[in-house]
């Protein structure tokens, strides 16, 4: 393909240039004022953003006439939409810890820090807080001119229209996480009429004074000094990783082509610092893979603009692993014994929360058999065996449950059948089963526990294999 540029091309490039004398590296000195360009990274990133909003504020979410995201720490119970899950369940939740840890890593082994570009808390807070400012306060160089201005009466207003806009953001972010934990309804409520518990307040104020620090101020700084997953990275990628990564046998070397200069020899990099501009945490990526590059891939976006400006082709900065840029084959994915071993683990972690969702039951019954005796021969002539039955209500109100047994022929249970269940509680009976002693033609039988909620607008049921005990034949 010619490298010789076309008129308008030759324009585009000096626009380019002219805004490129205005930008400079940062080392994390000072506040980076990141330019914000479209692109598909950009969207990608706003849309994984989107995800955990949605999630954070999921509490404000109803379901069923209840909060449909709630750890109800008091009844030591977690509600989710339709699902309740009680200590019983953990195990659940140890799986689901253990999936996402597993998953962490295969995404970094596979493609970099994708966690902390597009996913993590951090970025995702920091993303909303620079937009504001970029609405409040202008473009990069505004912003950067407006900090060094000394401070007037426009000033001060872009300023606290800024920080009045950011602490709101921060003290919503504050009440939302503890509507985690009670319902938002009413902590609103009682947040207006001054009466919330000592602890909500605490934890309100420590995550609207962290929020409010950490995405206005630190922002990507944080990533860069602070968070320890970028020193621990290096021990998860390697040269088959594929991450945002400068192509620099393309690019080198480079050349600030003017009008009319036109060099054969020069790579496709045109030196205009739009890649720097962008980056949230000041990385040059043409040095090379960077600790403090978050891997947003937005350098992506602004690059692929710049070659579509100047007539070149995409990619320039692009998804790559070292091998790739090299010109290295590289294992296929499912080759590489890491991601194969890590996605084995999760997809057996999947399986078991599954597995644990889908057999969760709104009532729950357990049952054991008395041991001391094993069997009462009654007056009637009849063989009388002792169960305790241990049900379980994971509902949000209490019920009455109705209790039946399948067993032996002639089966009979002589205690009460109704028994008012407790919601998120285990509730003990004993419950009392008679059989003809002519019915039991070997020592033990199979019977089997019914339970029915009778009072519900939805009826849910459970059931529980035991044994049947009679003398030895
Ligand atoms: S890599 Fe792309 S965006 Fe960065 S300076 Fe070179 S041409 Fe400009
Ligand atoms: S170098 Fe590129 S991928 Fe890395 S943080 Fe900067 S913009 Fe994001």
């Amino acid at each position: 393909m010619s490298k010789q540029p076309s008129p308008s091309h030759l324009a585009a490039l000096d626009d380019l240039l002219e805004e490129a004398e205005q930008w400079h590296v940062n080392a994390g000195d000072e506040i980076i004022h990141a330019k914000r360009m479209g692109g598909k990274w950009r969207t990608i990133k706003w849309l994984s953003g989107s995800i955990w909003l949605l999630l954070f504020f999921g509490p404000y979410l109803r379901w069923n006439d209840r909060q449909a995201i709630l750890w109800d720490i008091p009844n030591r119970q977690f509600h989710l939409f339709n699902i309740t899950i009680l200590p019983q369940d953990l195990w659940m939740l140890a799986l689901l810890l253990l999936f996402l840890a597993i998953m962490l890593f295969a995404i970094t082994a596979f493609s970099g820090r994708v966690w902390c570009g597009f996913l993590c808390f951090q970025t995702v807070w920091t993303d909303i807080y620079t937009w504001i400012e970029e609405k409040c306060e202008g473009t990069p160089q505004q912003r950067r001119k407006l900090d060094q201005a000394p401070m007037d009466l426009n000033k001060f207003g872009k300023k606290l229209g800024k920080h009045t806009l950011w602490m709101l953001i921060a003290i919503w972010t504050g009440i939302s996480f503890v509507a985690w934990f009670t319902d938002v309804y009413l902590l609103w409520g009682d947040l207006f009429r001054l009466q919330l518990s000592s602890t909500a307040w605490i934890t309100i104020l420590l995550f609207t004074v962290c929020t409010y620090l950490l995405a206005a101020f630190m922002r990507e700084q944080l990533c860069m000094w602070v968070c320890p997953y970028a020193r621990i990275q290096g021990a998860m990628v390697d040269v088959t990783t594929i991450v945002p990564a400068y192509d620099f046998h393309r690019g080198e070397p480079r050349s600030r082509m003017k009008k009319g200069d036109a060099d054969e020899h020069a790579g496709d990099c045109v030196d205009c610092n739009q890649c720097v501009a962008v980056c949230p945490t000041g990385v040059d990526i043409r040095r090379g893979q960077q600790e403090g590059c978050i891997m947003c891939a937005l350098c992506i976006d602004a690059c692929d603009l710049v070659m579509d400006k100047i007539g070149r082709p995409r990619g320039l900065i692009r998804y790559e692993s070292l091998n790739g840029l090299e010109g290295k084959a590289c294992l296929p994915v499912y080759k590489q014994p890491r991601i194969v071993i890590t996605s084995l683990i999760m997809l057996a972690a999947l399986l078991g929360i599954f597995y644990g969702l889908s057999s969760i039951d709104a009532i729950d019954l357990k049952v054991l058999h008395a041991r001391q005796p094993l069997y009462v021969l009654q007056s009637d002539g009849s063989i009388q065996n002792k169960y305790t039955l241990k049900i379980l209500n994971k509902l949000a109100d209490d019920v009455t449950v109705k209790i039946t047994a399948t067993g032996p022929a002639g089966l009979k249970i002589t205690s009460r059948q109704l028994l008012a269940v407790q919601h998120g509680t285990v509730t003990p009976t004993s419950v009392f089963v008679r059989v003809p002693r002519k019915e039991l033609t070997v020592e033990s039988q199979p019977i089997i526990f019914h339970i029915e909620t009778v009072d519900s607008d939805k009826p849910f049921s459970s059931h529980r294999e035991s044994v049947f005990i009679g003398p030895k034949r």
